[in-house]
Parts: C-alpha cells; structure tokens; sequence
C-alpha cells in the first residue's frame, strides 16, 4: 500500500495553502482532488478581496494556487475519495486509485450550494435553474430572471446577472439581506435589481424550460405569479462530506466538522479546513490561513508519532 506522511483531501484554496506549508515543512505529502483545482473559487466572476490583488478572476487565482504549489513540488493527484478509516497512529485514505496509508490527514473539500427543494426545482436544472452565475448568466441576455436568497452570493450574483438580463428580481424570505453593507448598497443603486421581500418560491413553472416562478408572501399568503426565465439558487451552502460516515467526526449544527484553533478535528491526525468546517466566516483568505495552521500542525503531529 502507498504510505505517506501527509495526504491533502481537496485542492481548494484551503488545500492548497495546506500542501504549499507542508511542501515548505518537508512532508512527504499528495494532495487529492476529483474533479478540477481550485473548488467553488472556479465558479466566481471576481475575487476582490484577496490581498494584494485588487481583482482577479476566480479561475485565474486558482490557477495562481496550482502553479505555485507545483513549482514548490508538491504531487497533486486527480482522485476520487471514498472515504478513511481512522486508526492510532495512521489513516487510511480509500480513493479510486488505491488505498493511501497517511500518519496524518487534512479534510479540505468545501462546501457546495443547498437546493431549495421547492416544486420544479429538480425538473429545470439545465433548462432554467442555475447554481452558478458565471456559468450560465449568458444564456438570460436580455432576459427577465430571479434570483433566491439574500445572503452575500445572492446578492453579489444578482448584480453580476444585470450584465446579461434586463431584469433581475431577488426573492428572499425576509424584509432585508442578510448579505454585507457594501453589497447590499451595490444592489440598491442598481436598477435592473427588483427586491422581492418577504417571500419563499412555491414553484418554479414551466413546458420544458421555465418560464416563471409563483412565489408566496410570508406575512398575507398571497400568491404572485412572476414570469422568468431563469432562476438562479443561492440560499446557503452544505459541507462535502459524503465520503465520511456521519457519526466519524465530533459535528456542528449542519454537518460542518469541529475543529479548534490548529484546525484538529475529534481524531488525531485528522485536521479540516476552509468551508468545510464549524468556521464564521468562509472566505479564500480564511480557508487558506486554515491550511496554514493545519500544515504546520500536522508537522508537529507527525514530529510527535516519531519520537
Ligand atoms: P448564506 O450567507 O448562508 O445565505 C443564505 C441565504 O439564503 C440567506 O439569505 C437565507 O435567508 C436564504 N435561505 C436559506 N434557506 C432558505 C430557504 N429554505 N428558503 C429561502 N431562503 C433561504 O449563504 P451564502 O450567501 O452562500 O454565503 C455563504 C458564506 O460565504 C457566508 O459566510 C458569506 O458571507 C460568504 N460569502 C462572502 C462573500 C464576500 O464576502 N464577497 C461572497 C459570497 C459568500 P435568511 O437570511 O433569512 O437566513
């Protein structure tokens, strides 16, 4: 079986920062990613707040975190995990490529978009419902669409919408965003965006391809039917962590794994960081200062397995 010092689960922000430190520590380590470099940062237009860079797309800044971690050395492994099987002293990571024995690990596979569950939902994804507007603002140009939820993505993805669509209603359950001041500002000056407060969507209407959404409000009942063409989702986000049994790692509220301040979870040797993890804030830079501390306390974790 393959053994290593440290094996990386997710090539996120988070991930990747992990594997520059252990890289720079001296660990012999593989970090794992199934699908492409770079986790939900792919899918978003701009990132602003990454400092020392005013702007950057997010799959440019990806790449950036690809690139460097390869110059430095680190082996990144395009893999599947299935799941660990934790022991004393090693870890087992069950991949699709074989079983990887590793003396520590870090879970760092983000997070990804909650569905709403509501009637059409399931039925238009791919002709009408969206996750992503990056993806698929493009296809709304000069279309009328909604957007749900109120928290930053909601609301920073609304404003991304109004380059394409002529309109863009925001559906929220509430009377006000839960999203930050600045963008909340942004969307009010903007008027392609049309507030749709205090309301949930009751279904997302359609032949085929949607073509509207009744939504309800909350506080008379009243039933409203909207016509659009697309619906864009963004009520929140769900830890990815199919991979582990439920009951494996001490839990918050959501699934979201517990860790303390050098980011370890419930079993030794077993580190989380970035958005997958009990965390207040879910950022590039907050993910990538958990993968710091993370590395460095997998370094002296295995330091300690060796004395
Ligand atoms: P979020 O902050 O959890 O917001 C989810 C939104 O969806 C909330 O407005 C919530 O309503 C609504 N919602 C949840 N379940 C719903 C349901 N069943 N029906 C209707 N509405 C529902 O999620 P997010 O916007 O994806 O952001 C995730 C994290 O990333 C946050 O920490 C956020 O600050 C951060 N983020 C930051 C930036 C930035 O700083 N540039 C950008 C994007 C995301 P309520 O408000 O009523 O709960």
């Amino acid at each position: 079986m393959e053994k290593r010092e440290l094996v990386i689960i997710g090539g996120g922000p988070g991930g990747m920062t992990a594997a520059i430190y252990a890289k720079r520590a001296g660990l012999d380590m593989v970090l794992l990613e199934k699908s492409a470099y770079g986790g939900q940062i792919l899918i978003t237009h701009e990132v602003e707040n990454w400092p020392g860079t005013k702007a950057i797309s997010g799959a440019a800044l990806s790449e950036a975190f690809r690139e460097h971690a390869e110059h430095l050395g680190c082996e990144l492994r395009k893999t599947l995990v299935r799941g660990i099987e934790p022991g004393e002293k090693r870890h087992i990571v069950k991949t699709d490529s074989g079983d990887i024995e590793a003396k520590a690990v870090i879970i760092a596979t983000g997070a990804s978009f909650r569905r709403l569950g509501c009637k059409g939902e399931a039925e238009f994804i791919g002709s009408g419902v969206s996750f992503c507007a990056v993806c698929d603002g493009a296809f709304f140009t000069d279309e009328e669409v909604a957007v749900i939820g109120g928290g930053n993505t909601a609301v920073e993805e609304a404003c991304y919408l109004t380059r394409f669509a002529s309109k863009v209603y925001i559906v929220h359950r509430r009377d006000q965003f839960r999203a930050d001041k600045m963008v909340c500002d942004q969307a009010a000056r903007n008027e392609k965006i049309v507030p749709v407060w205090d309301s949930v969507v009751e279904s997302i209407n359609g032949d085929g391809v949607v073509e509207g959404i009744t939504v309800k409000n909350v506080k008379t009942g009243a039933l409203t039917d909207i016509p659009v063409a697309g619906v864009f989702m963004f009520v929140g986000t769900l830890p990815n962590t199919a991979f582990l049994h439920d009951d494996q790692l001490d839990r918050a509220e959501g699934g979201w794994i517990k860790t303390d301040g050098h980011m370890r979870t419930s079993i030794p040797g077993i580190f989380a960081v970035g958005d997958v993890r009990e965390t207040p804030l879910r950022q590039v830079v907050t993910a990538a200062g958990d993968g710091a501390h993370a590395a460095m306390a997998a370094y002296h974790w295995i330091a300690t397995l060796q004395s």
